[in-house]
């Protein structure tokens, strides 16, 4: 059996425990055997981040644009392989993991670019003789905690702009899936990141997470997991004065129109709700139909969801992979039983036997439902969405946006007036018109409002807000 190490100050190094990285489409497989570090591990971690700060923050945007251009062409030129080890330990599909791990090279190639790209700006004083200059400058030592349902896209997409724009970086991926993010740091390593510039702690959160937020040495932690643990993280960075970002759960609604085109409708939902087996925080969860095409969409969906092959997700045929975990399959099954006594119907969502011992759960669409339902109000995390039946878009809309969550929505029509209308009022961090809640691009803004996302957007160039602090200068000449 392999055994991973973390690796600290340049260098790899085992912990006192190790742990077991379970393939969820077989139980039977072990993809490897992961370092478990400790506290004192994860603060030698944090002490070499801060070391390497003092000369990465003043290294070129050259040098920083070298090392994660190279990173990203290693990523990519290894994408078949690193999609194979994502989709053996999180259980995507093999084309979805390829996917994500294509993505997480476009990403260090966007910031790469980025490096190059920090300016400021010159603004005239209201005083005579004084110049201003607004710049931005890097924060210090981050650290990141990320969650196991996109165990590479997500560690890039927080690794990489922090070394962009001159931070030092502490990751400690989800302890379900440590393989991807290990290989992740390892190619940044490769790629001639200095000792200390990026460091990678993993094991519990309970242990090392939270040794990341209470630490005085780190200047900010970026978060992305569960509401609960997210709100607990938040009220500790705001006591001890740490910059924080949080990207959380979602309830998001897909809202399908009496005059929509059926088909694009019926891919959008499918797509959003099911595929990557629902574990998306931007999963389409609630599906808001006008009465006027409530019935033949449910039929549509129904006889879609009949054709979709589930299994190892290895295999080539398969559409929807496993749930990720025994814990996470019974939080599934829980909420589907809920639904039932709660008056909802429902079609599938039993489990499923495989060739393979894993973790697999037919979708499951439940139809009569209505907004105050539990089913409707809190996040599931897997392949189960409702159907909420309603008079017209207004109605809709309502619906929509009556959630504790705003992170993704979306609006099936071939109006372009609802459709211009959707855009504006779905009180959200992203909306789509036909095309799923789920699956958005690389080098643009991503996040959310009210319970699903707290502080500054994730990708694109506004990542930068959270990775830089903004110094203004004045000089009197
Ligand atoms: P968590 O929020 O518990 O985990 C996310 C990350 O936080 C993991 O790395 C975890 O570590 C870490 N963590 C856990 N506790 C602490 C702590 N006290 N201090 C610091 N870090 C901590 O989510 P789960 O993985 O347990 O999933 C539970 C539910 O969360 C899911 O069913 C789903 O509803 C939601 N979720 C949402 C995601 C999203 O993208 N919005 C992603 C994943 C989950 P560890 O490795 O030990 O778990």
């Amino acid at each position: 059996m392999t055994r991973y190490a973390n690796y600290i100050d340049g260098e790899w190094l085992d912990g006192p425990t190790f742990s077991r990285n379970v393939n969820p489409s077989d139980v039977d497989d072990v993809v490897g055997e992961y370092s478990q570090a400790d506290v004192q591990q994860t603060a030698r971690a944090i002490q070499a981040a801060r070391k390497a700060f003092a000369s990465w923050s003043l290294s070129t945007p050259q040098q920083r644009f070298d090392v994660l251009d190279r990173a990203g062409t290693a990523i990519l030129a290894r994408k078949e392989e690193l999609g194979r080890l994502l989709a053996r330990e999180e259980g995507k599909t093999l084309p979805e993991a390829i996917g994500e791990a294509g993505r997480a090279g476009q990403i260090f190639k966007f910031f790469a670019g980025e490096a190059l790209r920090l300016g400021g700006e010159i603004v005239q004083s209201v005083r005579p003789g004084v110049t201003v200059e607004v710049t931005r400058e890097p924060l210090g030592v981050i650290g990141m905690i990320t969650p196991w349902n996109f165990p590479i896209a997500i560690p890039a997409w927080k690794i990489a702009p922090a070394l962009a724009y001159g931070n030092c970086v502490v990751i400690k991926p989800a302890d379900l899936v440590p393989g991807s993010a290990w290989e992740l740091v390892k190619i940044i390593a490769e790629a001639g990141a200095p000792a200390g510039v990026i460091n990678l702690v993993m094991g519990r959160g309970s242990v090392i997470g939270e040794a990341l937020v209470n630490s005085p040495d780190v200047d900010a932690i970026s978060f992305t997991g569960s509401v609960s643990t997210g709100r607990s993280i938040a009220a500790k960075c705001v006591a001890s004065g740490k910059k924080v970002q949080l990207e959380m759960g979602g309830k998001n609604p897909m809202v399908v129109l009496d005059d929509a085109d059926l088909n694009v409708a019926v891919e959008a939902c499918v797509n959003g709700a099911f595929f990557s087996t629902g574990q998306r925080c931007t999963a389409s969860s609630r599906l808001i139909v006008t009465e006027g095409i409530h019935d033949r969409f449910v039929e549509a969906v129904k006889a879609r969801l009949k054709t979709l092959k589930i299994g190892d997700a290895l295999a080539p045929d398969t559409q929807i992979g496993p749930v990720v975990d025994e814990r996470q399959l019974a939080q599934d099954e829980r909420y589907i039983a809920i639904a039932r006594e709660e008056g909802g119907t429902v079609f599938g969502g039993e489990r499923v036997a495989a060739s393979t011992n894993g973790f697999f759960l037919a979708p499951a669409l439940i139809t009569d439902t209505t907004p105050t339902m539990r089913i409707n109000r809190e996040e599931v995390f897997g392949p189960v969405a409702s159907v909420i039946k309603v008079k017209d878009y207004e109605a809709a809309l309502a619906t929509a946006n009556d959630t504790d969550f705003g992170l993704s929505a979306g609006i099936c029509t071939t109006s372009l007036k609802y459709a211009t209308h959707f855009k504006r009022h779905a009180q959200v961090g992203m909306v789509m018109v036909n095309t799923a809640t789920a699956g958005v691009d690389y080098h643009v803004p991503f996040g959310g409002r009210k319970g699903s996302s707290y502080g500054a957007r994730e990708q694109g160039s506004y990542a930068r807000e959270f990775y830089t602090t903004v110094k203004t200068a004045y000089a009197n000449a």
